[in-house]
């Protein structure tokens, strides 16, 4: 997401923007955004590190985004990556305070049945993880099923 933010001068792509690989390729295009555009370049996947911090002990072995993305690489037969890169947090709502600086975590704006529709520019593996975060406010504290097709 590094490459993507600098390549668009923007925090989050809207509809006709290119997201962008470590060697500056366009590698999907965001088509169409049902939502009021409110998404996430900034935060990192969740982790079983990221648990332990917000909840101590009983963070360790929480489901996370890392671990999805690792799981279903390795069922299509990919090694994973030896760190996650940074995501695209769609429907996540991150927003930038008016100091210029700080950041806080908070409830989606997009309602149910929202989307949005990337295009594949080049043959590409794209994973999704429904985020399991339920101590945070960015899913209202109830994650839910997250659905997807390929047209
Ligand atoms: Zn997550």
């Amino acid at each position: 997401m590094q490459h993507t933010r600098a390549s668009l001068n923007r925090t989050i792509p809207k509809v006709g923007d290119g997201l962008y690989n470590n060697k500056r390729e366009e590698i999907l295009t965001l088509v169409e955004d049902t939502t009021s555009g409110h998404h996430d370049t900034l935060i990192a996947a969740c982790d079983e590190e990221r648990y332990i911090e917000l909840a101590g002990e009983e963070g360790r072995g929480h489901r996370n985004c890392s671990e999805n993305l690792g799981e279903g690489l390795r069922i299509i037969g990919i090694e994973p990556p030896q760190f996650t890169p940074s995501p695209l947090n769609l429907f996540m709502n991150i927003p930038v305070s008016e100091d210029g600086v700080s950041l806080s975590f908070e409830k989606p704006t997009s309602k149910e049945g929202e989307y949005v529709v990337l295009k594949a520019k080049v043959d590409c593996v794209v994973a999704f993880s429904a985020c399991p975060q339920d101590i945070l406010a960015i899913n209202c504290g109830k994650p839910v099923d997250a659905h997807f097709e390929i047209l």
